[in-house]
């Protein structure tokens, strides 16, 4: 992923205040431990501010640059989740999507030269010139993340699906696939909303960067890899499969280091329904054994995999956790959708959408949901799948 050498990047942290005093704070690894003069108390507010530089490193990856774009994700200092079992101080980890996050407001200030258009999460409140460059301002609703993208070589169109205005960000001169970028992602919107429940959010952009891995989603904003844009059927998935993410992960999310089958899983259970609903159901039936049946069973001939539910660094490979959490795990729910139906299952995703919205959400609440809605009671069938190695011959 560098296409021009290595060269990393960074964060300096320059600074920390708190309310208004600069205090002593230590770092390890991805760890910033800012000590506080008084114990903190539920309830009670502070204000802690950072100073901070960072270098964009040329990599086409989350945070970094290619020839057309400037890919700014995971970038500034984000507040660690803190629940029942203390503070979660995962490092980063260079296979999955080593997030775990609670929601927040943002308002962003970039400032850019005036030649550069930049998507972002959020809603763009005002764009002005200061000194020949221009300052974009946003804001957000309740988000997990905040990530934008710039480039002196974005074209847009925009639709409207309910309340949102999807945008497709493409490169300039790929008009066609930016509008077929634009056509998926608005029919996603529009299945997901009446599917699983309203997308809150006025914006939603669909922003092509050169980008080493398929696509990555963030709240309001998904990254695809520009490469995808031309013929071939992974435009598509890919932009549906990361709009997904916007219901599994953004609204609803979840501890993507421990559970990483909760959002995946729902993310490619989503995208083969969009194919079923869109193409009918002889094509969603073959898309699914194509691209999730028989890719797990030639991973599965080839080795023999562990479990769904593992912890990131328990997973070997890429291809080790593709298989596993995206494909193992999709199979697991087309199993249930055969056992209980696809009404069910729907009510199923609907519930879990509507009780977890905003919140981290564990595979317990998803069973919870299932649950409820059928009057039985799922646990053992769920956990032997997510914990079991048995060939697929014998699971099913
Ligand atoms: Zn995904």
């Amino acid at each position: 992923a560098y296409p021009e050498g290595f060269a990393p990047g960074y964060i300096n942290i320059k600074k920390v205040i708190v309310d208004s005093n600069q205090v002593d704070y230590e770092i390890d690894d991805t760890i910033l431990k800012v000590k506080l003069d008084k114990a903190f108390k539920p309830k009670q507010k502070l204000t802690l501010t950072f100073e901070f530089e960072t270098q964009i490193p040329p990599s086409r990856g989350r945070f970094g640059y290619g020839q057309n774009t400037y890919n700014i994700a995971n970038w500034y200092p984000i507040l660690a989740v803190y629940d029942e079992k203390g503070w979660h101080k995962e490092p980063y980890y260079s296979m999955g999507d080593p997030f775990y996050s609670e929601v927040g407001l943002y308002e962003v200030n970039i400032k850019a030269p005036k030649e550069y258009t930049i998507a972002a999460s959020g809603s763009l409140n005002q764009k002005r010139q200061e000194n020949g460059q221009v300052i974009w301002s946003f804001a957000t609703g309740l988000v997990r993340d905040f990530a934008w993208i710039a480039s002196a070589n974005f074209e847009t169109k925009e639709a409207d699906v309910g309340n949102t205005k999807v945008k497709s960000y493409y490169i300039k001169g790929n008009e066609k696939y930016g509008q077929k970028a634009l056509e998926y992602g608005k029919n996603a919107i529009s299945f997901f909303n009446e599917h699983f429940g309203d997308y809150p959010y006025s914006d939603y952009s669909i922003v092509a960067a050169n980008f080493f891995i398929g696509g990555m989603e963030y709240p309001n904003l998904v990254i695809i890899g520009d490469e995808l844009y031309g013929p071939g059927e992974f435009l598509e998935y890919v932009v549906v499969h990361e709009t997904a993410h916007q219901w599994w992960y953004g609204l609803v999310g979840n501890n993507q280091i421990d559970e990483a089958w909760l959002d995946e899983a729902l993310a490619e259970y989503s995208t083969l329904i969009y194919y079923e609903h869109y193409y009918g159901k002889r094509v969603g039936q073959s898309i699914y054994e194509q691209l999730i049946l028989n890719s797990y069973r030639f991973y599965e001939a080839s080795t023999t995999p562990g479990p769904i539910l593992r912890h990131l660094s328990d997973f070997t490979d890429w291809m080790d956790y593709s298989a596993t959490v995206y494909n193992k795990g999709a199979i697991m729910l087309k199993d249930l959708e055969a056992r209980i139906g696809k009404y069910k299952l729907h009510e199923a995703l609907k519930l879990y959408f509507k009780q977890n919205i905003y919140k981290n959400a564990t595979g317990e609440d998803f069973i919870k949901a299932l649950n409820h809605v059928t009057g039985t009671d799922w646990t053992d069938y769920i956990y032997s799948w997510l914990k079991g190695t048995e060939t697929l011959d014998k699971a099913a």
